[in-house]
């Protein structure tokens, strides 16, 4: 996760045609020509649903309390990916730390 330099919102990786992606401030409008995903995301779709799917052993991320729906553990890794166009807001993820149940929430 990154944050602006100038008033410490959150940046959020805005992907290019070319393949080139740069950071922009929510808030602001501040750019960061660097990569801004440091780690791999590839999309799976599984049944009717479209859950991105984070690679194993990649990176690791931030766990915050939040209840799995499928098992009922009370905690959940969770990222911010930009699913839509670059104007709306990026879609929250979740992933249970203790089934690896993945599932998304709009916010
Ligand atoms: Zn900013
Ligand atoms: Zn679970």
């Amino acid at each position: 996760m990154d944050f602006c330099k100038k008033c410490g919102s959150i940046m959020i990786p805005i992907k290019q045609d070319d393949g080139g992606s740069f950071l922009k401030c929510r808030s602001c409008g501040a750019k960061i020509n660097k990569p801004a995903i440091n780690y791999k995301i590839k999309e799976s779709v599984k049944k009717s649903k479209d859950i991105a799917v984070i690679e194993k052993d990649t990176i690791v991320l931030p766990t915050t309390e939040k209840d799995c729906p499928k098992c009922d553990h009370g905690r959940a890794y969770w990222w911010l990916q930009q699913t839509r166009s670059a104007d709306e807001p990026p879609t929250q993820f979740f992933r249970c730390v203790k089934c690896n149940y993945t599932w998304r929430e709009y916010k």
